[in-house]
């Protein structure tokens, strides 16, 4: 969005670039014709954008330069940590994280299982130093448009499962490119995920459409559709799409089988590790909470996420909603949350952690602490209004009546006041 640093080009590697912010450097995926060094570009999730003309960048580094040392200065100091506090049944994992030794499972549990409040604060206050320390203040907002709420599935956690009694909608293509047009014309939007239930009535012919619409406007398009066919996600990358999102929901293939009926953990595993064979940047996760999970489970989860090697990890607390087989079923806590926030930081120091909307729903200040307990990376829900509250995959969600002018606002208060700055996180 608006929250955006032109980068410069100074070096190019084939399909790779470093590219610069201010003297610091990252590496990005090279996706633009007729970029050379010297020339200026926007970046999104470790891959190039939109090239910018020379003069217009200048223009904006110029307005940013003083306000990016001085973001710097606020992460730098939100991010120390007093090593005298550490708590003594995690000292050992912590010094490990330090060393860059690979974290065990029963490490994870330990971290996951903290729950004095001291400890807690500790944990939050290493996780986000590591991710000062690997990323500097690096954060990246992109833009969500929900566009169906239709879905042929009938998982038992959400609500827009088929057996769901609730109004549907579609958008059609024009509504979707003028709602991502005025995102970025308006806003300055420069990544938009495109979500929806897995909704048969967009079939290869309309997706390809709107991908190369939305794609011609200059964005990064994010595609969050489900588990279509591995040759659809080919003739979209190949539309344009660049990045996918695509959770696995839960390493335990029993608790799987029971939640999500007719699919299994080992098809959608096999789509997610297609999509980063075709070229996509992957984001992927899961739920925490659901029904007979255990703490091995959560770890499972965590070691699940890392071994598919995402650029970004998804991941958000199960939220009943009202009709569903699990409406009794109660959400995990904001803290087994940040827990998990943080051991996700420990495993992939150089992960992009995003903080996601359902962990907004569970409390009013888990924005700021997921921030400062591993995450750095967010959304903004671009979702026409009449549309938004009948995307109800939980019940209470956050934000369902929030103006996007309220959201930017909110969002850019909250990375400033915690000195963070929007310059990609590159390639891990
Ligand atoms: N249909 C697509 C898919 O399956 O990936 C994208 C839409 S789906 C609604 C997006 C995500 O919502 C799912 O991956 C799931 O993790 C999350 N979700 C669904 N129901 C939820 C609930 N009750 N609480 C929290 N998250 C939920």
């Amino acid at each position: 969005m608006c929250y955006a640093i032109p980068a410069k080009i100074v070096k190019i590697d084939d399909n790779t670039a470093i590219v610069d912010y201010f003297g610091e450097e990252k590496k990005i995926l090279l996706d633009l014709e007729n970029v050379k060094i010297g020339d200026y570009i926007y970046a999104q999730g470790g891959i190039s954008v939109r090239k910018i003309q020379e003069d217009e960048a200048e223009e904006i580094l110029k307005i940013w330069q003083e306000t990016f040392f001085e973001l710097k200065k606020t992460d730098e100091a939100l991010a120390k940590i007093d090593q005298n506090n550490l708590p003594k049944n995690a000292l050992h994992v912590l010094q490990n994280i330090n060393l860059r030794k690979t974290i065990k499972k029963d490490e994870i549990t330990t971290l996951l299982d903290l729950n004095l409040t001291e400890e807690r604060k500790v944990l939050y206050e290493v996780a986000n130093n590591v991710r000062q320390k690997e990323h500097g203040n690096a954060s990246c907002v992109h833009g969500i448009i929900e566009f169906s709420n239709y879905c042929q599935n009938g998982c038992s956690y959400c609500g827009l499962n088929n057996q769901q009694k609730v109004t549907r909608y579609r958008m059609s293509a024009d509504e979707i490119v003028a709602t991502a047009q005025h995102a970025v014309d308006e806003y300055e939007f420069k990544a938009l995920v495109l979500q929806s239930g897995e909704d048969y009535f967009y079939d290869d012919a309309k997706l390809i459409e709107i991908v190369k619409r939305v794609r011609a406007l200059g964005v990064l398009v994010f595609l969050s559709i489900g588990s279509r066919s591995k040759e659809l996600y080919e003739k979209l990358y190949d539309a344009g799409a660049r990045a996918a999102l695509l959770r696995f929901e839960t390493s335990n293939s029993e608790i799987f089988k029971q939640l999500r009926p007719g699919t299994t953990l080992d098809d959608r595993l096999d789509l997610i590790k297609s999509l980063t064979k075709m070229g996509y940047i992957l984001a992927t996760g899961f739920m925490l909470g659901l029904p007979d999970e255990t703490t091995e489970d959560l770890a499972n989860n965590i070691l699940l996420t890392h071994a598919l090697q995402p650029e970004m990890y998804s991941f958000g607390p199960f939220i009943p909603t009202k009709g569903t087989a699990l409406e009794s079923h109660q959400s995990s806590s904001i803290e087994k949350v940040l827990n998990t926030i943080a051991a996700c930081r420990f495993v992939a120091p150089s992960g992009n952690i995003l903080l996601t909307t359902a962990m907004e729903t569970l409390s009013p200040t888990s924005k700021r602490d997921a921030l400062l307990a591993g995450a750095n990376s967010m959304m903004i829900n671009l979702t026409p209004l009449s549309y938004r509250k009948l995307y109800n995959i939980y019940d209470n969600r956050a934000g369902i009546d929030k103006s996007i002018e309220k959201s930017i606002q909110e969002t850019t208060e909250l990375l400033y006041s915690l000195g963070r700055a929007p310059t990609d996180i590159g390639l891990n």
